[in-house]
């Protein structure tokens, strides 16, 4: 029997936003108006889509369900600042839809599921939003802004890179159907000087996770259990930066991570994606 496409599919984390005042504060955190250019991830059923056109703004909106595009998003296919594009966040190339020179934000009401995978393939390409805002499962959002002394593997990965601000909760009564967890809004601004060059994502990725590998313990204990290295060996570079290697994994600042990072990067010590 045919698949209605009026039902939500679990697998592609949709969960359908129709409250008005969320998506009007979503709008707003964005600061969206005529002369923006918008990437929309998962425009879903077009809610956040229509909202984004009131403001006049051009849409480039790219959604990974068939049955979506053909279907209720075919009501707003027509207006000539929309170009609906039908693909994987995670693998499409932003050049062969958005100018080379456009300075764009992303907005987006983020599947959970690969949620985190789709922003950092976004953030991280070579042609990167210069605002985004984004909706997340809250636990996420909170993690990605989280500061010093709630560091995690998210917030010294994207505040390498990005300014980050938490906005507000989101109940799961705006979404149809309803999630069972709070949803937080996020925004993260390109910083002009980020603390990395791009090209050193993958491994600094891969080295937060072996830095948080055991994030109750302390840092030289962590640390070298996920870089498979003596503790003397962590407590050895610890000093020459004067951090202290007993403090915990997340009472490191974004700046003592990449500096950490620096250190160990080049040598033996970072390992490969499997
Ligand atoms: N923006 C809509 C709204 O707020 O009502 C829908 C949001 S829903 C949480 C997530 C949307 O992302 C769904 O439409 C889903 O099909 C789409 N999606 C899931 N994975 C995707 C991917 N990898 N690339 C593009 N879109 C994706």
């Amino acid at each position: 029997m045919a698949r209605s496409i009026n039902s939500a599919k679990k697998s592609l984390g949709q969960h359908f936003l129709h409250d008005g005042n969320v998506l009007r504060k979503i709008v707003n955190a964005a600061k969206v108006d005529e002369t923006d250019h918008i990437l929309e991830i998962g425009p879903g059923k077009g809610h956040l889509t229509k909202k984004l056109l009131l403001k006049g703004c051009s849409v480039t909106a790219i959604e990974l369900d068939h049955d979506l595009v053909i279907g209720p998003l075919t009501d707003i296919a027509s207006n000539p600042k929309l170009e609906i594009v039908e693909g994987d966040a995670r693998t499409v190339d932003l050049k062969n839809f958005i100018a080379n020179t456009t300075q764009f934000k992303l907005v987006a009401n983020l599947p959970y599921n690969a949620g985190t995978n789709i922003l950092r393939s976004i953030l991280l390409s070579d042609l990167p939003p210069q605002l985004s805002v984004v909706m997340l499962q809250k636990e996420v959002a909170r993690n990605i802004t989280a500061s010093r002394g709630k560091s995690n593997i998210l917030s010294s990965f994207f505040q390498a890179y990005y300014h980050t601000n938490f906005h507000f909760n989101v109940q799961p009564r705006s979404f149809n159907p309803q999630p069972k967890v709070m949803s937080g809004v996020i925004s993260l601004e390109r910083k002009e000087s980020p603390l990395l060059p791009k090209c050193l994502h993958h491994d600094y990725f891969l080295f937060l996770t072996c830095g948080f590998a055991a994030p109750r313990k302390q840092l030289h204990n962590s640390l070298s259990q996920g870089l498979k290295i003596s503790i003397p060996e962590v407590k050895d570079v610890s000093s020459q930066l004067g951090l202290n290697s007993e403090l915990r994994p997340a009472a490191l600042g974004v700046e003592e991570w990449v500096a950490v990072f620096k250190k160990f990067h080049g040598i033996k010590y970072i390992p490969k994606p499997q």
